[in-house]
């Protein structure tokens, strides 16, 4: 008899999810020493996920370890298949699955979005950014939106860096987004836009935006938009002072967002305004958005342990369109036991899926942002997968 993961009968793997942590997972399934076979399954008909329908179209670099993937698969094509536009749990059960493969891995990331609960979040012009970015993006299931662009001031819930590649594309002059690969559409539809104001909405203060430097930094090179930070959001307490000296991330943001509100405004055609400790109450209108009422807070507390206490002071900031951009939610899909819906993810002891009773549930695996939730750039799917194919 052959033993399994051997030349005469390698492992047969299913990967659910051909996004940057698929093609990761298999790339390290490759490089280990079991020998494999590896089928990628796609509810989309073509690769790369979040490459493709996420990352944004002006970030050209970010988007050529697409190549890399390529790779992946051209390097293995004697035991390597992409199947695009099978849906797994509608198409093909997991059941079905089990019958053909040893083992199923599933990296089919974050399908969904955290909602904010804020009363007015359904009112026409309220859109999650997963639908702006996928829109721009060219996404099949956002191709078809529309967003009103004929509004002047946009605002933006929440500071992580989604919010801060839709501020972008929004504040980018048809010029600057010529050398992106935007949907022709969206480059149309943004041409026309009448946008001038884009709000950003923290609500804690600078030393906890979500954002990394790098993308703060460039949103001061724009051709057509000046950036406003309010100094007195960056007069630090004692525990922000604390948590700004143990956190290089939040070094780095801090000192571009002083950078920023040390720039004189020029006057420029647009302005993004980033704001801070000011927590979404509700978001205004009858049929559509007409503004974001907010109440000022105050972070009280320890280091790391600071609450957000409400200061009563309220106010409106009037906008016309409106993105919550607070994260991601990853789906279940039927067949995964043991789901968490709560956090979204599938819970497991280093990539092994887990049951109720913390037990292994031995032949099923997780990778990337289905397996640890919605966080870290690109290559952090990288050591993930390393550490779940350890765990097969
Ligand atoms: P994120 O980084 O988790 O940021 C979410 C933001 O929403 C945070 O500022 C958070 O504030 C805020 N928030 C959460 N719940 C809220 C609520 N109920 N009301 C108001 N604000 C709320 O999420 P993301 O921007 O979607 O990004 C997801 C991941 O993709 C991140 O790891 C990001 O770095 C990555 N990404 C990277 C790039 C790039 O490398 N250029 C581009 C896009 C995305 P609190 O901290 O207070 O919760």
């Amino acid at each position: 008899m052959s033993t399994l993961g051997t030349k005469n009968r390698p492992l047969r793997v299913a990967i659910v999810g051909a996004g940057p942590s698929g093609f990761y997972t298999a790339d390290a399934l490759f490089k280990s020493d079991i020998d494999v076979t590896v089928d990628m399954f796609d509810r989309l008909p073509t690769p790369f996920g979040l490459l493709r329908g996420g990352v944004a179209p002006d970030h050209q670099q970010m988007k050529s370890v697409g190549k890399y993937y390529d790779r992946v698969g051209t390097k293995n094509a004697d035991r390597f298949q992409f199947f695009g536009n099978v849906e797994i749990g509608k198409d093909l059960s997991i059941n079905e699955l089990k019958t053909h493969y040893d083992t199923i891995i599933y990296t089919y990331g974050a399908e969904s979005d955290k909602k904010t609960g804020l009363p007015g979040e359904d009112l026409k012009n309220s859109h999650s950014a997963r639908e702006f970015v996928g829109w721009y993006n060219g996404h099949p299931d956002y191709r078809h939106y529309t967003f009103d662009l004929s509004q002047k001031s946009v605002a933006i819930i929440g500071q992580g860096n989604v919010a801060i590649d839709v501020a972008r594309i929004l504040a980018k002059t048809p010029e600057e987004l010529q050398s992106s690969d935007i949907a022709h559409y969206a480059a149309d539809a943004l041409k026309q836009s009448n946008v001038e104001t884009i709000y950003i909405i923290g609500r804690r203060g600078p030393v906890q935006s979500a954002f990394t430097s790098l993308e703060c930094k460039e949103l001061g090179e724009l051709d057509e938009c000046d950036i406003l930070v309010h100094k007195e959001d960056l007069i630090l307490d004692n525990a922000n002072t604390t948590e700004l000296e143990e956190s290089n991330k939040a070094q780095k943001n801090y000192k571009i967002l002083e950078q920023h509100a040390n720039t004189p405004l020029k006057g420029k055609k647009k302005q993004i305004e980033i704001r801070y400790f000011q927590s979404p109450k509700e978001i205004t209108g009858t049929t559509h958005v007409t503004g974001l009422k907010l109440d000022k807070i105050k972070l009280t507390g320890n280091a790391y342990n600071q609450k957000a206490t409400p200061s009563g002071d309220e106010l409106t900031l009037p906008c016309g369109l409106l993105f919550r951009s607070i994260g991601y939610k990853g789906l279940p899909i039927a067949g995964i036991p043991n789901f968490d819906e709560k956090k979204g993810i599938i819970p497991n002891q280093d990539g092994r899926l887990t049951l109720s009773d913390k037990s292994p549930c031995y032949g099923m695996y997780t990778s990337g942002w289905i397996k640890r939730g919605p966080s870290g750039v690109l290559g952090t799917n990288k050591p993930c997968a390393t550490t779940t194919i350890k765990t097969v």
